[in-house]
């Protein structure tokens, strides 16, 4: 069977009323950037978690997501990223929150999987880790973009004068990853920046196996993007695998139902990419829209924001 691979850029778009063509062109050529970096991989007969580190790269790398470069900041001014990825063969993964240097924190998650016995890491450990494979760090102000700085600014004259809203262009987005390969291993990968202006020592549902982060060969994987409180609440990535494994649901129904009907029911707004055993995709969303992608061996690609 053929290879899939499907991508998100976040769910905090910008919203159509106030999107430029020029801004969509640059977000539709980062996003076929990162479709063409996870495709070479799975077209070589590489793995699915390679695939999904190398697309995720290439969005942490893009200053216009919220991860990596470009990141949002937290109430402080600073930037605190969260990540994780998960293989769905043995289900292993490597996770780590609140961390700042890595140039691609997903990087860092994966080292956490493959050079130490644990799951999630947070601080000068997880950095330690990422040291000692000798992983790319960048100064602080390589990380920094003028937007996310006047939405951080914006965000706090809102707070001040009591008229804080969830704008998802000004507060939010992530950027995620999921594949099969061609020998049927499932990956799936998440990175942040987080919300905007979030408390320092905030941790969303990115690095959370099971809330924004999910996969397993038998069923499905799952990279999501939105609320995280409300996708952690709602465990959404692993009710989505538990849907398809207890209950026979289909991707496309257990994925629709959680993003459309649980989620609604603690206003949480957002959204996911998953793939399954057999390499289908869903991609549903409850918000405006969200930047996403899919490619599926032999069959034309897919970009679309709203
Ligand atoms: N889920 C992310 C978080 O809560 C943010 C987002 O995807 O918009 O950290």
């Amino acid at each position: 069977m053929g290879y899939t691979l499907a991508i998100h850029g976040g769910a905090g778009v910008i919203p159509s009323d106030r999107m430029t063509p020029a801004r969509e062109a640059e977000l539709r050529a980062a996003l076929d950037r990162a479709l063409s970096a996870g495709e070479a991989v799975l077209a070589a007969d590489g793995t699915a978690m390679d695939a999904v580190t190398a697309a995720v790269c290439v969005l942490e790398d893009e200053p216009l997501f919220n991860a990596g470069r470009g990141a949002v900041f937290t109430h402080d001014g600073s930037h605190e990223m969260d990540a994780a990825i998960m293989n769905g063969r043995d289900r292993r993964a490597g996770c780590v929150a609140g961390v700042l240097g890595p140039r691609n924190p997903v990087k860092l998650a994966r080292c956490v999987m493959e050079r130490t016995e644990h799951v999630l890491m947070i601080g000068e450990g997880a950095l330690g880790v990422g040291r000692e494979a000798g992983i790319e760090e960048m100064p602080a102000d390589y990380f920094f973009t003028q937007e996310r700085y006047d939405a951080l600014q914006e965000t706090l004259r809102m707070e001040a004068a009591g008229t804080l809203d969830d704008d998802p262009a000004r507060r939010h987005g992530t950027v995620g990853a999921v594949a099969r390969d061609r020998a049927g291993g499932l990956a799936a990968a998440t990175s942040t920046g987080g919300m905007t202006a979030k408390r320092p020592g905030r941790v969303g549902d990115s690095p959370l196996i099971g809330a924004g982060t999910f996969a397993d060969d038998r069923t499905c994987a799952v990279s999501a993007t939105g609320d995280g409180e409300a996708f952690i609440r709602l465990c959404v990535a692993h009710e989505i695998d538990a849907r398809m494994r207890l209950a026979g649901e289909t991707l496309t129904e257990a994925a629709d139902h959680v993003v459309r009907e649980e989620l609604a029911t603690l206003n949480g707004s957002g959204g996911l990419v998953a793939v399954d055993a057999a390499g289908r995709v869903a991609a549903p969303f409850n918000c405006e829209g969200m930047y996403r992608g899919w490619a599926l061996e032999g069959l034309e690609r897919s970009i679309a924001i709203y």
